[in-house]
C-alpha cells in the first residue's frame, strides 16, 4: 500500500531547490464548486487551470503537499508522443484516429512550453531529447521509428545519429547511436508544478493542501467529497491521483502498475566539466526495458535516473547502487560525490497507453501516463476540460430555465395541476 498522506515532499535535488513555498490551508468548511479536482499533481493542476480559464469554479484537494507525488520527484524528460508503440492505438481505432492521437503527442509538448511563456514559470526548460541505442536491434528500431513518423504522418521532426557523432552529445562509448529530436527537452519538474499552482490560484482556483479526499457520494446536484475536516459539493468530480489514488477508486487502481524509478544527483559538475560529459545539454533516455534517462541540471550536476522496479522496497544503500549505474556510462565522473537520492513511482499502465475516461458521467480521470506524464498530463488536463465544457454548456442551457416550486408542497400539487389544465382547457374552448 503506498502511503502518503500530510507529508512533505520526498528529500530530493528538487525539493532542495524549489522556488515557490506557498503553503495552501486544509479544506475544514463545506464548500462548493462547478468541479472538484483530486489530486494536486500535474494532471489536477492542469485540468483544474484549463476549467478555470474557462469560467468554472474548481476546489483542488491534495492529500500532501502539491507536486508530492510523482509530478514534482520525476526524471524532468520532456518527451514528446507516448510511452507505448504507435501500433497499441492502430490495434484499437481506424487510421484517421491514430493520426489525430499522434499530433496530440506533439501538441502535449508545445503545450508544456506555451504554459511556461505564457504564466512565466521559471523551471529551467531546455530544449533537446535523444533516445540512445544500446543494441543493434535498437538501432534498427530507432531507424524504423524515424523511417514511420516521416512515411505514416508526414513528420520530420527526428534525426538519427550515427554512432560516430554520439560523443557530440553524449561523452560515453556505451552507445550504438540515437535519434535526436529538438522539440523535445528537460525541467525541473516540481518547479513546473509549482508555477502551474500559481497560475492555477491566480485563475481563481481554490487549492487545499493535507486535504485527503476520503470518499465521494452523491447529492441531488452531483457529487460530495468528504475530508477529515470538511466537504464539498461539486457537480463534475476529476481524479487526479494516479498512482498514488488507491482505495479511492478502487476500479482505476485496477489498471495502474506503480513501478518504482529511482534518481541520484551529483555534486555540481562545473561548467567546463558538464558540458564535456554532455555537450549539447539535452535529456537521454536509453532503450532498454529497464531503461536508464539522465540529463543536467541548471546548476550543472549530473542527474541520474533508473532502476526501475516492481518492488515497492527501496534498494539498499539506494545512493550507491545508483552511482554504479552511471559510472557504467560515465566512469569519467567517478569522483563526483552523490548529494542526493530518492525514487516514486511511475503510473503504468498494462499497455503503456494512457488510461482517460469517465467512471460515470461527471466523475473523470486520467491516469497511466507510463512515462511520459511530464508532457501527456497537459494535454490530459486540456482534454478532460474541453469534455466537461462540451457536456456543460449543452446541459447548462436547460439549467438556465428558472422553475418555480408549486406552493404547499404534494397535497396541493394535484389540486392546482387540476385548476390549470381546467384553466388551459377553457381557453382552447374560445
Ligand atoms: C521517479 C520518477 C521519474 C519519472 N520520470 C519521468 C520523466 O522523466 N518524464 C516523464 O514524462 N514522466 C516521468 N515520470 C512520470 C510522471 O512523473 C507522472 O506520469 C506524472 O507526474 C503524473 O502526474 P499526476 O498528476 O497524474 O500524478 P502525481 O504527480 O502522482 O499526483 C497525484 C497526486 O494526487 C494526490 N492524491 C492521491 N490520492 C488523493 C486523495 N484521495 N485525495 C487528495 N489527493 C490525493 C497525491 O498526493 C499526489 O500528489 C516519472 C515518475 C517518477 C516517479
Amino acid at each position: 500500500m503506498l502511503k502518503f498522506e500530510n507529508q512533505a515532499h520526498v528529500p530530493s535535488y528538487y525539493a532542495a531547490t524549489a522556488n515557490d513555498r506557498t503553503c495552501h490551508q486544509p479544506l475544514d468548511a463545506s464548500v462548493s464548486a462547478d468541479v472538484c479536482v483530486i489530486g494536486g499533481g500535474l494532471t489536477g493542476l492542469s485540468t483544474a487551470l484549463n476549467l478555470a480559464e474557462r469560467g468554472y469554479s474548481v476546489v483542488l484537494l491534495e492529500a500532501s503537499k502539491i507536486g508530492w507525488g510523482a509530478s514534482g520527484r520525476n526524471g524532468g524528460q520532456l518527451i514528446a508522443g507516448y510511452s507505448c508503440d504507435i501500433d497499441t492505438f492502430s490495434s484499437c481505432m481506424p487510421e484517421e484516429d491514430v493520426r489525430r492521437i499522434w499530433a496530440m503527442g506533439l501538441e502535449s509538448v508545445e503545450l508544456v512550453k506555451e504554459r511556461v511563456a505564457k504564466h512565466r514559470i521559471d523551471c529551467d526548460l531546455t530544449l533537446g531529447y535523444l533516445t540512445a541505442a544500446n543494441k543493434p536491434r535498437h538501432v534498427d528500431a530507432l531507424r524504423a521509428w524515424r523511417e514511420a513518423a516521416e512515411s505514416r504522418f508526414g513528420y520530420q521532426g527526428y534525426r538519427y545519429v550515427e554512432r560516430d557523432e554520439m560523443r557530440q552529445v553524449v561523452a560515453s562509448d556505451r552507445y550504438l547511436g540515437g535519434l535526436h529530436y529538438d522539440g523535445s527537452g528537460h525541467l525541473h519538474p516540481l518547479n513546473y508544478t509549482l508555477g502551474l499552482a500559481r497560475a492555477a490560484r491566480d485563475a481563481g482556483v481554490s487549492i487545499h493542501e493535507d486535504t485527503s479526499a476520503q470518499a465521494i457520494g452523491k447529492t441531488a446536484q452531483g457529487h460530495r467529497v468528504t475530508s477529515a475536516r470538511g466537504q464539498l459539493d461539486a457537480r463534475y468530480v476529476v481524479l487526479a491521483g494516479n498512482a498514488y489514488l488507491g482505495r479511492l477508486a478502487p476500479a482505476l487502481a485496477r489498471k495502474i502498475m506503480p513501478v518504482a524509478t529511482y534518481l541520484i544527483a551529483t555534486e555540481p559538475l562545473g561548467e567546463a566539466r558538464a558540458s564535456d560529459t554532455m555537450p549539447t545539454d539535452a535529456a537521454i533516455s536509453d532503450c532498454n526495458a529497464a531503461l536508464d534517462y539522465f540529463r543536467l541540471t541548471k546548476d550543472r550536476r549530473m542527474l541520474w535516473g533508473g532502476k526501475a522496479s516492481s518492488s515497492t522496497r527501496t534498494p539498499r544503500e539506494l545512493a550507491a547502487a545508483m552511482r554504479r549505474d552511471m559510472l557504467k556510462t560515465f566512469p569519467q565522473l567517478a569522483d563526483a560525490k552523490i548529494d542526493y537520492a530518492w525514487g516514486g513511482f511511475v503510473d503504468a499502465t498494462m499497455n503503456r497507453a494512457p488510461h482517460f475516461g469517465r467512471l460515470e458521467p461527471t466523475v473523470y480521470f486520467a491516469q497511466g501516463f507510463s512515462g511520459h506524464g511530464v508532457n501527456v498530463t497537459g494535454l490530459a488536463g486540456r482534454l478532460i476540460a474541453e469534455a466537461i465544457d462540451a457536456q456543460a454548456a449543452r446541459f447548462d442551457l436547460f439549467g438556465k430555465i428558472r422553475h418555480r416550486d408549486f406552493p404547499g408542497g404534494r397535497l396541493l400539487r394535484s389540486p392546482m395541476l387540476m385548476l390549470a389544465m381546467t384553466w388551459h382547457r377553457m381557453m382552447d374552448a374560445f
